[in-house]
């Protein structure tokens, strides 16, 4: 699964599932550019990158806004020369709240980041990897994109629309060279659920409960599936929504 050469780039880089995913890139011989909103994030993960002899760059980035977007892949192709690896994981959770309780503004904002953030990375990234002949895009969904999950309402529906925008994007461009799929992950330690830890201590047991493995998921669990998905031993894998839940869609 080596990526020796490659040029990747990982959305939400500067945090969790994007920054483990990175250094797991870089020691596999992967030149990495991190996008993220948080500055100081993306630069602490160039900064572990860097310090064990890889290669990266931070370009700062909204993945809701379309110049941004288009400027981050500009960014990338400028610095690299091309874009082989897109890991488009840029992601928000917003409050708890049942659906009749949500407010419009918390819909439009997680719809923002986590459906047309996704979208507008495909829309920027798919075209440059036409030109130089394929590449490989795993996006982040979740197992909140395959079931649903009681008071994160909006959060589940933008992860449904992930899986979507996966599949219809995968048959498009199949025969371009281009691999497109998701990953759907459960719960996995990174700040993202520290912070609903900290506001509802009581679901650290219960969230393990429910697992059939009695645990949380580390996000290097999460970063090996994606380094397999991006690396040419998943050649024939295509539009599929990888679950990595210790069997948590099963039961
Ligand atoms: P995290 O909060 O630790 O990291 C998310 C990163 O995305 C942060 O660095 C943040 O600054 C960045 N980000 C947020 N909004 C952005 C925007 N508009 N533009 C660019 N960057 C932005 O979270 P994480 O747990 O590592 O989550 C990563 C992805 O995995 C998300 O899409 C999340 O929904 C998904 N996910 C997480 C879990 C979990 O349990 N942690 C489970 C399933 C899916």
């Amino acid at each position: 699964m080596q990526l020796d050469g490659k040029i990747a780039l990982i959305t939400g880089g500067g945090s969790g599932i994007g920054r483990e995913t990175a250094v797991l890139f870089a020691n596999h011989g992967a030149k990495i550019a991190i996008a993220d909103l948080n500055p100081k994030g993306g630069q602490e993960t160039v900064q572990i990158i860097t310090q064990t002899g890889g290669q990266a760059i931070f370009v700062q980035t909204d993945v809701s806004q379309a110049a941004q977007v288009e400027n981050m892949v500009n960014a990338v192709v400028g610095a690299y020369g091309r874009l082989d690896i897109a890991f488009n994981n840029a992601g928000i959770e917003g409050h708890t709240d049942r659906t009749v309780d949500v407010t419009e503004t918390e819909f439009d904002q997680i719809m923002a980041v986590n459906v047309k953030g996704v979208w507008l990375c495909l829309k920027y990234q798919i075209p440059q990897m036409i030109a130089q002949g394929g590449g490989a895009i795993v996006n982040t969904a979740s197992v909140a994109g395959l079931v649903g999950t009681h008071s994160m309402p909006v959060y589940g529906a933008s992860k449904h629309a992930v899986i979507g925008l996966t599949k219809s994007a995968a048959l498009e461009y199949a025969r371009k060279g281009i691999r497109i799929n998701a990953v759907c992950p459960s719960v996995i330690r990174t700040p993202m659920v520290e912070r609903g830890f900290v506001e509802f201590p009581q679901f650290v047991e219960a969230t393990k409960r429910i697992n059939p493995m009695r645990r949380l998921g580390e996000p290097i669990e999460v970063a090996e599936a994606v380094l397999w998905l991006c690396s040419d031993a998943a050649s024939f894998v295509n539009g599929t929504a990888l679950t990595i839940d210790g069997g948590f869609t099963a039961q």
